[in-house]
């Protein structure tokens, strides 16, 4: 059995390993002009952040493929084979991050922090509670749940939005194209936490901002690609939108000189809302190769015909 890992925290991966499963041969993938330490026709598991185009070819007995990360649109689906389980990352470390970053990005938009930090003036806005102000999130996965679980708790007005009927408690819970107009008229923050597919690409356009309320702020922490950049400097220009907070851009890095790095109600990071952390990572990957030994379900098995 050989386990193959290509990605950031190479060496913390390879000592998580060591110490979890020193069983499992495992091997980082070579650095350029290295030669491997590994045959690829022995290689049965593979994790990886961005992936080669000939993965298949390259690795005939793969039997798993893991993303390090959450989302799965850095992989042409179509260029792997249909059979081979494509395992996106589910691990404790990864949501906690996630919900620290969201809420700040909330509570900093809540207490109008984009305005105080440009305006630099001694004047005081009305002061809103928790509870007046109304948060959506757009996708109720591993990550969105937990993130409005969270922010419930400081008696935010919680609302969520996805494909399938989701129950939470204390959230208004919306599914599907007919649902969402409602879900957006009552979103004063709106943060997208939604997988990038064929279906949620561009999704953040002109018409979306145009369901807000006047005066939304906007957290993007899926991907750039859903976020159509110039209807948003159009919605915030225009006084529609109040703020926007970016974590994701599309390319990254985001160019030196775009527009967004000047803007004075856009915060920017570079993709740093939440990583994969080795240790939960390495565990969360041990308990699947577990679960794929007893022929059991996969945790974040990823579903080609949905595309997450
Ligand atoms: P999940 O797959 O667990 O959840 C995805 C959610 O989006 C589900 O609720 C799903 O609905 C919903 N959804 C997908 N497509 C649609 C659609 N067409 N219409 C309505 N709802 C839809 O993903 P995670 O929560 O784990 O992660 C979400 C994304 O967060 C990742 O794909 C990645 O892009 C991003 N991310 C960003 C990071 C960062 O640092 N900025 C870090 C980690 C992740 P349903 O429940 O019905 O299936």
């Amino acid at each position: 059995m050989a386990f193959l890992y290509k990605g950031d925290n190479a060496a913390a991966w390879a000592q998580e390993f060591a110490a979890r499963a020193p069983e499992i041969p495992f091997h980082l993938w070579p650095a350029a002009g290295e030669a491997a330490d590994f045959d690829p026709a022995a290689v049965r598991f593979l994790a990886i952040w961005q992936p080669p185009a000939d993965i298949p070819a390259r690795f005939p007995k793969l039997e798993i493929l893991f993303s390090v990360g959450a989302g799965v649109d850095q992989f042409d689906l179509a260029k792997l084979p249909p059979t081979l389980p494509l395992v996106r990352m589910v691990e404790p470390g990864l949501i906690d991050g996630m919900v620290e970053y969201v809420c700040f990005a909330v509570l900093g938009l809540h207490r109008d922090m984009p305005h105080y930090l440009s305006a630099r003036e001694w004047r005081p806005l009305p002061v809103k509670t928790a509870a007046q102000r109304r948060v959506g999130v757009l996708g109720l996965g591993e990550l969105g749940r937990a993130v409005l679980t969270r922010l419930a708790t400081f008696g935010f007005d919680c609302a969520g939005w996805s494909r399938s009927r989701h129950e939470l408690p204390g959230v208004r819970c919306h599914a599907g194209a007919d649902e969402l107009p409602a879900f957006l008229a009552g979103c004063d923050i709106l943060v997208c936490l939604l997988p990038l597919t064929a279906a949620t690409r561009g999704m953040l356009d002109a018409q979306l901002f145009a369901a807000l309320p006047a005066g939304a702020a906007l957290v993007n922490v899926g991907r750039g690609g859903h976020l159509v950049e110039k209807d948003l400097l159009q919605a915030l220009d225009d006084g529609h939108l109040s703020a926007a907070i970016l974590d994701v851009c599309e390319p990254e890095p985001l160019p030196a000189g775009h527009a967004f790095w000047r803007h004075p109600r856009i915060w920017l990071t570079p993709h740093i809302a939440s990583a994969t952390q080795p240790a939960s990572a390495v565990e969360a990957v041990l308990e699947n190769l577990r679960r794929h030994a007893r022929g059991e379900a996969l945790v974040g098995l990823v579903d080609r015909s949905k595309g997450y």
